[in-house]
């Protein structure tokens, strides 16, 4: 390590400890306050991981666009969803945001100009999630939006950037669901565990294997895999997070599976942990 090197990371008091990845698959918002077995791996997963100075989350529930992070001090818990019952809505995660990590994002990609953004806050896609990880709040949160102009390989490059991040102490979660169609939804089988049609079953097993097989080609020219990929996928808002994720996989690194379930015939709880 050169002197400089060296220097900043003291200045800094940044850690070297190369943090892991997360794919994280939501599912149904009412994850954020059930007791089920994909909470609970959720809390597990909180206690398995280094501790993070801070998380920085691509959630699948924010396109905009250009590419853009919250960059506010106090995010608001955001109840981006219809229909839920009134406890879900008073839901608060009262945790800090991270200008300061918001500016190193900008800073750190430079393929594109990214925006601080002071509106959002945190959608249900990164607080249902954390909130069960990190239930204490005390692991500041930043979101990064989709921006909706790119296409699937320009996603994955853009995650390429995040790279150095990752030895900076900060957890990178994308959060979506690999197999996601809500207009197929089994609603006669919502709360049977396990539930999935043959296609989504199918769809299920191939990402799995391409994302075993380091295949990033062939994940990210997604539409070219078939039927049941294409009805797993109808639009890319809860695919493109996964991108991200799997673009920080360094070519030593293990990938585990968790919650490799499916829920409600067309959704996959399917999640991944990389290093
Ligand atoms: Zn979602």
């Amino acid at each position: 390590m050169n002197q400089n090197k060296l220097k900043d990371l003291i200045g800094s008091g940044e850690s070297t400890e190369m943090m892991p990845v997360l794919f994280v698959g939501h599912g149904s918002p009412m994850n954020a306050i059930e007791e089920n077995e994909f909470v609970l791996s959720w809390r597990e997963l909180g206690k398995s991981i280094p501790w993070p100075r801070a998380i920085l989350c691509i959630s699948a529930h924010w396109e905009t666009s250009g590419t853009l992070v919250t960059a506010m001090h106090k995010p608001s818990t955001i109840h981006d969803f219809g229909g839920f019952p009134p406890e879900l809505y008073n839901v608060q995660y009262p945790v800090q945001g991270s200008p300061e990590l918001a500016y190193d994002v900008k800073r750190t990609i430079t393929s594109t100009e990214v925006g601080l953004d002071e509106k959002w806050g945190l959608d249900h896609g990164a607080w249902s999630v954390i909130r069960n990880i990190y239930p204490g709040a005390d692991v500041p949160v930043i979101e990064m939006s989709l921006d909706w102009h790119l296409t699937p390989q320009n996603h994955y490059e853009l995650g390429t950037e995040l790279a150095p991040l990752r030895k900076k102490g900060v957890l990178i979660i994308g959060s979506g669901n690999i197999v996601h169609n809500l207009r197929m939804i089994a609603w006669d089988h919502a709360t049977e565990p396990d539930y999935g049609f043959d296609w989504a079953l199918r769809a299920n097993e191939i990402f799995k294997g391409l994302i075993r097989g380091n295949n990033h080609k062939d994940l990210i020219n997604y539409p070219r895999l078939g039927i049941d990929v294409q009805m797993a996928v109808p639009t890319p808002d809860h695919y493109l997070p996964l991108l991200y994720s799997l673009a920080l996989k360094e070519e030593n690194e293990t990938i585990s599976f968790f919650n490799d379930k499916p829920v409600m015939g067309s959704l996959s709880m399917t999640s991944i942990r990389i290093g």
